[in-house]
């Protein structure tokens, strides 16, 4: 038999309420989606296991309880976190709009202040600092730039793409932005993409680690 090496990865799902972070989660764990709403309750996280080379990789994915709406997840919900992924609805541009403060958000949390020098350089200026190091030795974090984020553009089933309001190049060009996060399109409705894009999460929270 052979013996893996057994590693815990946490990962974090951030968005907009709706944007599809529960079902995403259930499509992927459970393999199962619910067309009805329900604010999510009860466990804090589910996990999966996969192997991935010579490991076994038990992936820790924490969802938010609908506390989503009002950003006060607490700092638990951050700590120790190995990847974030950043989830937004491709039908509904304010779930784009808010991916930064999505991304700030985890940043803050996770006690590093980045400035962001825009200018007139012709290329942006990333300056950092960290207040905590105690967190950010937790949160695993040497550089917020190389902290693996993903994205996911979700629902692209709707109406067959044609309610999409976020071009595939917006959501790369917001991507590129912030330092090549790696993105996927998805739909937790008809099982697109969403196997690919958690096993990407696994792997880059694995170089992380
Ligand atoms: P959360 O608040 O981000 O956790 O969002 P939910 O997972 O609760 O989903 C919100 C609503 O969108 C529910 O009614 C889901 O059935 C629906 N939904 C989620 N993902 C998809 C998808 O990929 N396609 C479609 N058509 N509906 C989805
Ligand atoms: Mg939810």
């Amino acid at each position: 038999m052979s013996t893996r090496r057994r590693t815990l990865l946490k990962v974090i799902v951030l968005g907009d309420s709706g944007v599809g972070k529960t079902s995403l989660m259930n499509q992927y764990v459970h393999k199962k989606f619910s067309q009805q709403y329900k604010a999510t309750i009860g466990a804090d996280f589910v996990t999966k296991e996969l192997p991935i080379d010579d490991r076994l990789v038990t992936l820790q994915i924490w969802d938010t309880a609908g506390q989503e709406r009002f950003q006060s997840l607490g700092v638990a919900f951050y700590r120790g976190a190995d990847c974030c992924a950043l989830v937004y609805d491709v039908n509904v541009m304010r779930s784009f709009d808010t991916l930064d403060n999505w991304h700030e958000e985890f940043l803050k949390q996770t006690n590093i202040i980045i400035v962001l020098s825009q200018g007139n350089l012709p290329r942006r200026q990333l300056l950092w600092k960290c207040i905590n190091l105690f967190n950010l030795i937790k949160a695993n974090l040497s550089d917020p730039r190389t902290f693996p984020f993903i994205l996911l553009g979700n629902k692209i089933d709707i109406d067959g793409g044609n309610s999409r309001v976020v071009s595939e190049k917006k959501a790369k060009d917001w991507c590129a932005s912030k330092g090549n996060i790696p993105y996927f399109e998805t739909s937790a409705k008809e099982d697109y993409n969403v196997d690919p894009a958690f096993l990407s999460i696994a792997k880059i929270a694995l170089a992380n680690e």
